[in-house]
């Protein structure tokens, strides 16, 4: 009768091992105590040596399962005894449940969270996850960081401020500053930026290693739903998790334009300029079209900027974007919205841009034209099918709990597509991971403040007065104009505007939009707001300090109670 060889158990802790290679095969004729496997604990590799002396007839557990302690693995009996029919059932049996077992036995795999991408999304996640007690590795293949840190929101806003600071010295005679002299040097001005750049990315790291989190730089793609191989140059290695956050965000889109494409550039190339364009065509007047137009008009390009839709800024209120239409106008700014940029006459010195507006062609000479027509997800080298994760061209598909399709995999920022924002991805981040970890998350993801870092900046959150109309709420408009506002006459800035949208009936507020010096900062009341379910007349009764901005947004709110105080 043939004899069972089970799994062992070396150690008191030990509940299963993993069957790393048969050093017999079926058939074999084996000694009692020759080695015929190599089984590995969690703690270390050993040989299992036969029971019994005799042929080796069957083997159950394949090379790679888990198998439970005591578990059989392999049967040793005479030469050319067969087993009996109930032993091969239960044998089978044993040998597929295991191998299935080995994707989703938290024990077997080397984390219990791998994040993909050290974005905000992805390096919030992976502290966060290791914070709630998860051992936690992240992947990067560049930077960390990612888009945001590296060539998005930082390296933009360092230059901003730059602006800023330049459009101070050519005013300062308003002020009273007189004889101001000054010259911009592009070189230092970049070299500060890569330093603020640089700062935070040591930041990232230092938070990630005081969190446990292990950073494996590499190029992730998945072999299954646990595993994923990270190849870096020429090595190559093997990760198991069991769970997995896919955070590989998003790519510039590139659109060829007929007649050549050398004079063009994305936001990457962009940040990077060792000379500021003398002229430069912008194509694309969303949030990333109007900073660069802020940036470059500032620092002395001439700058066209070409919008195909009849408003800057799709998708935020249009009585805001209209207003900073207008400043950028005043700031030099030649806009063309309604506007299509059909072709580049390549040239030396200079190319021509024909920008086609309402069927009439507008010939534009320019150094450089950059394009910022959107963004698509990042999901090159991925190799989604191996783990059978569904995405379309919009990004990977996720439900509410930011899972996606396969049950251990969770997907977040850019990449899964809709509002491409930092701060966003990061809310998202926590979301997937304490989600994945058991917990039921309220991290509120729905409340999405949108801001832009023009000169003055917009912000808003909500609903704007468009998506109201049509979605025939009953809702009240109230707005306070900044030229009313002591703290903005005082900092010599004071056109804008801040407008509310509050329910008629009982005054919640559905949606704020400010045009202001530090909207960016002001929206944040009204996200705590909205995130309250919060009034107006909540807003209007909170004590504001003065002289602030902030005193802008109670002032509007004080408007929708009807009992206006400042304003005319
Ligand atoms: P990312 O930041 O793109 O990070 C993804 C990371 O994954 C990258 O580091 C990438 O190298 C890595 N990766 C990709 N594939 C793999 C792989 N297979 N293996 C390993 N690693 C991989 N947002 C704002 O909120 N405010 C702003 O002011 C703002 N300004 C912007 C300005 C510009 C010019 C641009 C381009 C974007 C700006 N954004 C801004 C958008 C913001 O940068 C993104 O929304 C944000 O970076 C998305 O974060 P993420 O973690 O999803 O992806």
């Amino acid at each position: 009768m043939a004899e069972k060889v089970i799994m062992p158990q070396l150690g008191l802790t030990m509940k299963e091992g993993k069957l790393v290679h048969w050093i017999k095969k079926v058939g074999d004729e084996v000694k009692k105590d020759e080695p015929i496997a190599e089984i590995e604990s969690d703690k270390a590799t050993f040989e299992l040596e036969a029971p019994v002396g005799g042929t080796l007839i069957k083997i159950v557990a394949q090379e790679g399962s888990i198998v439970p302690i005591t578990d059989t693995i392999a049967y040793i009996g005479e030469p050319g005894e067969e087993l009996q029919d109930n032993i091969i059932k239960e044998s089978v049996e044993i040998e597929s449940s295991k191998i299935e077992q080995k994707n989703i036995d938290k024990e077997d795999t080397d984390c219990d969270v791998l994040v993909i991408g050290g974005g905000p999304g992805g390096y919030v996640a992976a502290i966060h996850a290791s914070q709630l007690g998860a051992k936690t590795k992240l992947i990067e293949k560049d930077k960390l960081g990612g888009t945001c840190l590296n060539r998005g929101c930082i390296p933009t806003k360092a230059l901003l401020h730059t602006t800023e600071i330049i459009k101070k010295f050519k005013n300062a005679e308003s002020y009273g500053i007189k004889n101001v002299e000054f010259k911009v040097d592009y070189a230092v001005i970049q070299k500060r930026k890569n330093d603020v750049v640089k700062q935070l990315r040591n930041g990232v790291q230092y938070l990630l290693k005081k969190n446990n989190v292990e950073v494996i730089k590499g190029v992730a793609s998945f072999k299954d739903k646990n595993t994923v191989l990270v190849k870096e140059n020429d090595t190559e290695r093997t990760i198991t998790s069991e769970k997995v956050i896919i955070a590989t965000g998003s790519e510039a889109v590139k659109i060829n334009i007929p007649g050549g494409n050398n004079s063009i550039i994305t936001s990457n190339e962009a940040l990077e300029l060792e000379e500021i364009p003398a002229e430069i065509v912008i194509v694309g007047g969303g949030a990333i079209g109007v900073e660069f137009a802020t940036i470059f008009s500032n620092m002395g390009s001439k700058v066209s900027l070409v919008e195909m839709l009849p408003q800057l800024l799709p998708g935020m209120d249009s009585e805001i974007a209209l207003i900073l239409e207008n400043e950028l106008k005043q700031n030099g700014i030649d806009i063309y919205t309604n506007a299509k940029l059909t072709e580049i006459k390549e040239g030396k010195p200079q190319n021509i841009a024909v920008v086609n507006q309402q069927n009439k062609n507008i010939e534009i000479k320019t150094e450089k034209i950059l394009l910022a027509v959107g963004r698509k997800p990042y999901l090159a080298g991925l190799n989604l099918g191996k783990a059978n994760v569904n995405y379309d061209n919009k990004g990977i598909k996720v439900d509410e709990q930011l899972k996606t399709n396969v049950d251990n995999i969770y997907a977040i920022g850019d990449v899964i597509g809709g509002i491409l924002l930092a701060h966003l991805a990061s809310a998202q981040g926590i979301k997937a991971v304490e989600n994945a970890l058991g917990k039921n998350s309220y991290q509120n993801t729905d409340i999405v403040p949108a801001c832009i870092y023009t000169n003055p900046e917009v912000a808003g959150v909500g609903l704007t007065e468009e998506e109201a109309k049509k979605q025939g709420l009953n809702y009240k408009v109230s707005k306070f104009p900044l030229k009313s506002s002591g703290k903005a006459l005082a900092i010599g800035n004071n056109s804008g505007l801040v407008k509310i949208l509050s329910d008629k009936k009982y005054g919640e507020i559905l949606g704020v939009h400010i045009i202001a010096p530090r909207a960016t900062d002001l929206i944040a009341e009204a996200c705590l707001a909205m995130r309250m379910e919060g009034t107006v007349e909540e807003i209007a009764t909170t004590i504001h300090a003065h002289p602030t901005l902030a005193e802008c947004v109670a002032e509007a709110a004080h408007i929708a109670c009807g009992t206006p105080i400042h304003a005319g």
